[in-house]
């Protein structure tokens, strides 16, 4: 029987794809080097194999042991921030990590890959809401990086036997309904983990990083989109390139621009907390919005949002959290 490998799958949404591969009967591979992953994220129902992507020998090593007809690929550095300060590290992992992947992949005859891309690689848009065809100009090293493996994939489709799906995630947030595994990071950076993080005093107060935007509220608006739809689309994504699809990209958001004081306002109602808050200078390499149009991930892979309302989001969040205050460890 063939198997799906999930690289990254002790990440945040590589954990909630593989719990939604497994929903769906497939037989999963996780492959993770535990840098930022968390062991205890990991499926029980899925077999583990520890090692990093740009090991040659551990991936040739797993494609001798598994049979392996598509590879979900989560395996990378995602704070903007961190990037900016150190790019080289961001490109060593990110972009090298998947070069090894693809070598190994064409040595040993895997045709599928999944990757997980970023809004990021849009920059600062110039039409919202924004489709596939937009230009790419990232405005931080995050960014460029995913756009740099997006380039890879496209060439190393044409010169071997090789067929992709790009997926760009807008903001991804919300746990699994379980509350089972949910968002962790060690260093957490990201918004709505953070105000929550406040609302369950493990955090004093929320920055509000720039509220001079040109935007309604004077700052930033984003898509945010439930990490277990984001799960979904890979399960489409693997079954639209096995039917024969050509390799190609997709944006995943709900579609709706929130503002960051509309987030802390949803979560106050939400959680019934007060949310100290900060106003802060706007941190770099942040774009003022980013709305997605996903009418063709609608049109081609059939995908469809379930869980991104801002309070289906912000609910499954808080209760990861509560029971988590700690994350996973
Ligand atoms: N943000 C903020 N305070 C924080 C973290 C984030 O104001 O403590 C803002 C950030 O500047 C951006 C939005 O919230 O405009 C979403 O940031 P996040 O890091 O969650 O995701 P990103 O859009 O960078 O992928």
């Amino acid at each position: 029987m063939s198997n799906i490998l999930v690289v990254g799958g002790a990440g945040y949404i590589g954990s909630h794809a593989v719990r939604e591969l497994i929903k769906n009967n497939k037989n999963v591979v996780v492959a993770d080097n535990l840098s930022t992953g968390f062991e205890k994220a990991i499926n029980k129902n899925a077999k583990f194999y520890k090692g990093d992507i740009k090991d040659k020998n551990f991936l040739n090593a797993l494609f001798k042991m598994e049979k392996i007809d598509a590879i979900i690929h989560f395996a990378a550095f995602s704070q903007v921030g961190e990037s900016m300060l150190n790019p080289l590290k961001y490109y060593n992992n990110n972009v090298h990590g998947t070069e090894v992947l693809l070598k190994a992949m064409v040595e040993n005859n895997i045709e599928f890959i999944i990757f997980s891309s970023t809004a990021a690689v849009y920059g600062e848009p110039e039409t919202i809401p924004i489709l596939e065809t937009a230009p790419t100009n990232p405005t931080n090293c995050y960014g460029a990086t995913k756009l740099a493996v997006e380039n890879m994939l496209k060439w190393a489709s044409i010169a071997y036997n090789i067929k992709f799906v790009s997926l760009r995630y807008f903001n991804a947030c919300g746990a699994d309904s379980s509350a089972e595994i949910g968002e962790a990071h060690s260093l957490e950076t990201h918004l709505i983990p953070l105000i929550l993080k406040a609302a369950i005093n493990k955090k004093e107060y929320i920055n509000i990083f720039g509220t001079d935007y040109n935007t309604k509220d004077g700052t930033a608006i984003r898509d945010y989109i439930h990490v277990t739809d984001l799960a979904q689309a890979h399960i489409l994504a693997v079954e639209y390139l096995k039917n024969g699809g050509h390799s190609n990209i997709f944006n995943l958001g709900g579609g709706v621009g929130l503002s960051v004081r509309e987030i802390i306002k949803a979560a106050q109602n939400i959680t019934n907390c007060i949310i100290p808050v900060k106003e802060k200078p706007r941190r770099k390499g942040d774009p003022r919005i980013l709305i997605a149009s996903s009418e063709k991930a609608k049109r081609i892979l059939n995908w469809n949002q379930q869980y991104s309302d801002i309070k289906t989001i912000l609910s499954s969040a808080f209760k990861w959290h509560k029971l988590h205050p700690n994350g996973y460890s």
